[in-house]
C-alpha cells in the first residue's frame, strides 16, 4: 500500500528531524551519517528484525583506493572503478551518478571501520568479472548477515531509535513536500509520524510481482531471491510525488542459485575456470560475461536448470563464503573422481559431459576462445575430484529507481530537487543501466553504502535548516 495522503489537518503525535524508511544497509548507513551530523533520527522497518536484502547478500562492497587495497599492493582509483562500471553498462549510466558513488564508497568503508569498528578486508584471491582491480571488500564471514548485524549494532550503540514492525503504508504530503508518514503496526493500528526530511531506503520492486512483470518481463516467472518486503514503495511514492525515474528494467539477476537448496553459489566457481552445462551436458553460453545476465540464459535451458561444474581447487576458494559452506553442508555440492561418475550423480549423459570437459581442458591448455567467445586464458584444467551444483536463475534485486542528485535528493521530471525527499540503495536509480548485463558485481551495496551516507548527511543538514526556520 503505497499511498500519498494530504498532510492538511493531520496531527503528528511525534515529529523527528530525519525519518529513514528501511533498515537495510542503506537505511542504517544513512541513520549513522544523519546522527553524526547532530540530527534526531528514527529508522522505520516493517520487519521484526531489520535485515532486508542486505542480510541475504554476500556483503561484498566494491571500493577503490582503500587502505586495505594499498596494504595488499593493489593499485586502484575511483576513475578506474568508474570506467569499469560504465564499460559493463555500455555507457548507459549517468557519468555524474557514477562519479558520485565511486568517489564516496572508499571513504565510507574507512569511516565505517574507523568510527564503528567494522573489520573490512579486501578479497585479494580472485577477481570478479568486469572489475579491473581486486576491490571487493567484506567482513570476516563474507556474509551480508554479518554486515547488517554490525551496522545494526553500530546504530544501537549510537543511541539511534529503530522502530521495528513499523510498516510505512503512506506518506503525508503538501504537494511535493513530505510532512510525515503513516505507519501500520501488526495489530492493524495506524499512526502518523512527522518529519522534516525523509530518506527512502526501502529498496526496489523485486518483491512486487506486478512491477517485475511490467519492468523486467524476462524474469517475471523467475525465483525472487531478495527480501520479500521490498515491494517498490519508494518507486510508487516517488512517482506519485512527481519524481523522475530511470532504467526501471535494470536489475541484478544471478545464474547460480543452488536448486532446490536455494543457496547462492559464488561465481568464483566460474571465474576460476568452472563451466555451466545444461541437462544435456552441454555448455550454452559465455559464462564469463557475468552472473547477472546468466540468470535469463539459465532459465532458457530445459527445466530452467543448469549445472555449475568445477573442481576441488576451486571449491577451496569458494569455501571462504559462508553460503558455499552451507551449500556443501546441505549436500548440494556433488563430488566425484571422474566425469563419468559425476554425470551419473547428476543424472545426465556421461559422454556429453566428458566431451564438454575435454573441450574446455583443451581450450585451457591450447588457448583461444570457444564458440561463445569465452577465453580460458590463465585457468588450470579441472582436476579430480570434480564438483557440481544444480542451479537455476534468479532475480536478486532491481537496479532502476528514483533519480537523485549529488546530495541524494530525489529529482522531479524537470531535474529540480523535491523539497525534502532523499533516496539511497535500491530505492534510487543505480549505476547498472537498463539491462541485466549492465550489473557489475557489487553495484547493489555500492549505492546502498555510498548513497546512504550522502543521503543521511544531506537530510540532516536539510532538517536543521527546516527546524531553524
Ligand atoms: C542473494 C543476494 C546476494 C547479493 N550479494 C550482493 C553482494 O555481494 N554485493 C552487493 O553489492 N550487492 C549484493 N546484493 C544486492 C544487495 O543485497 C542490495 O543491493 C542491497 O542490500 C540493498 O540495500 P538496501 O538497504 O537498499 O535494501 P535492503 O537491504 O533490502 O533494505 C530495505 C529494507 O526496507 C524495508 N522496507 C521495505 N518497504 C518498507 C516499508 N514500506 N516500510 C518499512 N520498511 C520497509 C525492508 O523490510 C528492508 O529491511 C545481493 C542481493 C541478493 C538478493
Amino acid at each position: 500500500m503505497s499511498r500519498i495522503l494530504p498532510a492538511d489537518g493531520v496531527e503528528f503525535g511525534v515529529t523527528v528531524p530525519v525519518l529513514v524508511i528501511g533498515g537495510g544497509a542503506a537505511g542504517m548507513v544513512a541513520a549513522l551519517a544523519a546522527h553524526e551530523r547532530g540530527a534526531g533520527v528514527l529508522v522505520l522497518e516493517r520487519d521484526a528484525l531489520p535485515q532486508g536484502s542486505t542480510a541475504l547478500s554476500a556483503g561484498l562492497i566494491p571500493a577503490p583506493g582503500t587502505r586495505w587495497q594499498r596494504d595488499a599492493g593493489i593499485e586502484d582509483s575511483p576513475e578506474r572503478f568508474a570506467a569499469d562500471i560504465v564499460a559493463k553498462a555500455k555507457g548507459e549510466p549517468d557519468p555524474a551518478a557514477v562519479a558520485r558513488v565511486t568517489q564516496a564508497v572508499g571513504p565510507a568503508l574507512e569511516w565505517l571501520a574507523d568510527r564503528y569498528g567494522l573489520p573490512f578486508s579486501v578479497v585479494d584471491n580472485f577477481s570478479y568479472p568486469g572489475h579491473g582491480a581486486r576491490r571487493m571488500h567484506g567482513l570476516p564471514s563474507r556474509s551480508g548477515a554479518e554486515l547488517i548485524d554490525r551496522l545494526r549494532g553500530a546504530v544501537e550503540e549510537s543511541g539511534i531509535d529503530v522502530l521495528c514492525e513499523a510498516h510505512v503504508t503512506a506518506l503525508y504530503a503538501d504537494g511535493p513536500l513530505v510532512r510525515g508518514v503513516e505507519i501500520t503496526r501488526p495489530d492493524g493500528s495506524v499512526e502518523p509520524v512527522g518529519c522534516a526530511a525523509l530518506v527512502l531506503a526501502c529498496n526496489g520492486y523485486g518483491g512486487n510481482r506486478a512491477l517485475v512483470e511490467r519492468h523486467v518481463p524476462e524474469l517475471a516467472d523467475a525465483l525472487y531471491f531478495g527480501h520479500p518486503g521490498n515491494q517498490g514503495d519508494a518507486l510508487l511514492w516517488g512517482e506519485a510525488l512527481g519524481a523522475a525515474t530511470r532504467h526501471l528494467s535494470g536489475h541484478q539477476g544471478h545464474g547460480s542459485v543452488a536448486h532446490p537448496a536455494g543457496i547462492l553459489v559464488t561465481w568464483a566457481t566460474i571465474t576460476e575456470g568452472g563451466v555451466q552445462v545444461n541437462t544435456g551436458g552441454r555448455r550454452f553460453s559465455n559464462e564469463a560475461q557475468g552472473y547477472s545476465e546468466q540468470a535469463a540464459l539459465v532459465l532458457r535451458q530445459p527445466d530452467g536448470i543448469a549445472w555449475t561444474v568445477f573442481d576441488e581447487r576451486i571449491a577451496a576458494i569458494a569455501r571462504q563464503f559462508e553460503d558455499f559452506r552451507q551449500a556443501e553442508a546441505m549436500g548440494a555440492v556433488l563430488t566425484a573422481d571422474t566425469p563419468a561418475e559425476l554425470a551419473r550423480q547428476m543424472r545426465i549423459d556421461a559422454d556429453a559431459l566428458a566431451a564438454t570437459l575435454a573441450d574446455t581442458d583443451r581450450l585451457k591448455t591450447e588457448g583461444g576462445s570457444d564458440g561463445f567467445g569465452r577465453s580460458f586464458a590463465g585457468s588450470a584444467p579441472l582436476a579430480p575430484p570434480y564438483r557440481a551444483v544444480r542451479v537455476t536463475g534468479a532475480l536478486f534485486h532491481t537496479q532502476g529507481g528514483l533519480v537523485v542528485d549529488d546530495d541524494a535528493r530525489v529529482l522531479d521530471g524537470s531535474g529540480a530537487p523535491l523539497p525534502n525527499l532523499y533516496a539511497a540503495g535500491g530505492a534510487a536509480c543505480g549505476v547498472s543501466g537498463s539491462k541485466a548485463s549492465g550489473y557489475l558485481s557489487g553495484n547493489g551495496l555500492l549505492t546502498a553504502v555510498a548513497l546512504g551516507r550522502i543521503a543521511g548527511s544531506a537530510a540532516a543538514s536539510a532538517a536543521r535548516e527546516e527546524t531553524s526556520r
